[in-house]
């Protein structure tokens, strides 16, 4: 996109006729040196926090990461909460709330935990090569809390304060499905016009741009099991009824079920059943990984599989299939697509290219900030990094000033008074 958008053209339109077009363009310029100012001082929160190891069990250093934060929105300026999450280890969310004199109500929101265990550091450290940083979550998402973090400074340097509450959320469960913090953030996004969330955006190469992500992958645990009845294995195994055998028709007739519905995606990925060797099972049972885009996937896909099930292969056993819903889906609005391409067009600016991803397989809380569909919102406005849940984990430093701009100049966009 290539348009500047309309209020902006309304003032520069103005401004030509009144010869102060110079004016806009300096502001920009001013954001631009903030963020390239910037740059050193976010590296540097970006090392602190990857010597916090935060996986999402280290209750310890998900406390070190939340006194971190913390401290660092109060010294910006915000009155600052320690919510405790509703489920999981038990460590606590932060969440900070900015007054300001608009009349807009934004949300940034980004994740303090990591998939790493503790101890990863010794064997994956924070190093520097050339322009990438390497060390666990330094992508996922120290950095899309370090762009959070820099960017307010500079708006908080330029006295911007146009906006009604500006609200910042980071948990500490994302990367177990968010469950004690989820809730918690669609109930915050129900109360604000925009949700930026900043997850990281990938690097190149692989990709070629930087972009923004208008759909995740929800998450949905599928448990099916299966009663049968123990007999002898040795004596007398007609007389049971094999639930590991059932289980075994089970799964393998309903295997490619999701494939029949556009939008979802089911997987069988653990099983147990008996107890002992000597005995037919009674008992067993089966889980699957379920994946969905759709908001009502999950209820298609528990009918196609009730209706299956009913094929049985061993007589008098019964099958039962629960689907659990996890993350909800993130599919973003005409709204959160507008706000993407205006985020193009902010890069376009600073003479950068943004691309926009329609759908990623990885779920992220875009999907409970949007749940009900009263907040605009937008993914992946982290650094841009490559190797996350994997090894050698980093962020490309070239992508820092762009992300700040992004950042800086969105709220701004955003705050003005719609
Ligand atoms: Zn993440």
């Amino acid at each position: 996109m290539t348009f500047r958008f309309i209020p902006l053209l309304g003032v520069s339109l103005l401004g030509l006729a009144a010869g102060v077009t110079s004016a806009l363009a300096a502001a920009d310029e001013k954001l631009k040196s903030a963020a390239e100012q910037e740059k050193a001082p976010l590296i540097e929160t970006l090392r602190d926090m990857v010597m916090i190891e935060s996986g999402s069990s280290d209750v310890e250093g998900l406390k070190r990461m939340a006194d971190f934060t913390e401290g660092r929105l109060r010294a910006l300026g915000a009155a600052t909460e320690r919510r405790k999450t509703t489920a999981g280890a038990g460590a606590d969310m932060v969440i900070a709330t900015f007054k300001g004199t608009g009349t807009r109500k934004l949300m940034l929101i980004a994740h303090m935990d990591t998939v790493y265990q503790r101890a990863v550091l010794a064997s994956e450290p924070y190093r520097v090569d050339g322009n990438r940083i390497y060390g666990p979550g330094i992508a996922d998402d120290k950095g899309g809390i370090a762009v959070v973090l820099h960017a307010l400074k500079m708006l908080k340097d330029a006295g911007w304060q146009d906006y009604a509450r500006l609200t910042v959320a980071f948990n500490p469960d994302e990367e177990v499905g968010s469950i004690g913090s989820g809730e918690i953030i669609a109930e915050l996004a129900d109360q604000h016009d925009v949700v930026l969330s900043c997850e990281p955006t990938a690097a190149s190469p692989p990709a070629k741009n930087d972009s923004l992500l208008l759909g995740a992958s929800g998450t949905a645990t599928g448990i099916m099991k299966v009663k049968g009845r123990a007999a002898h294995a040795g004596a007398a195994p007609d007389r049971g009824r094999n639930a590991l055998i059932e289980l075994s028709h089970q799964l393998l007739q309903t295997q490619d079920i999701a494939k029949s519905i556009p939008g979802t995606q089911l997987n069988w990925t653990t099983a147990k059943a008996g107890t002992v060797r000597n005995q037919i099972p009674e008992d067993a049972e089966a889980g699957a990984d379920i994946r969905l885009t759709l908001p009502d996937g999950i209820a298609k896909l528990q009918a196609a599989l009730d209706e299956k099930i009913k094929n049985r292969l061993v007589p008098d056993t019964e099958t039962t299939v629960k689907i659990v819903a996890g993350r909800p889906p993130f599919v973003a609005s005409e709204r959160g697509r507008a706000l993407a391409e205006m985020g193009q067009a902010i890069y376009a600016e600073i003479d950068r290219k943004l691309d926009i991803t329609e759908i990623t397989g990885g779920a992220t809380d875009a999907g409970y900030a949007n749940r009900s569909g009263k907040a605009v919102v937008v993914e992946s406005f982290g650094l841009a990094g490559f190797g996350y849940h994997a090894r050698d984990e980093f962020i490309d430093t070239n992508s820092i000033v762009p992300r700040l701009y992004l950042m800086s100049r969105m709220l701004i966009e955003q705050g003005k008074k719609k």
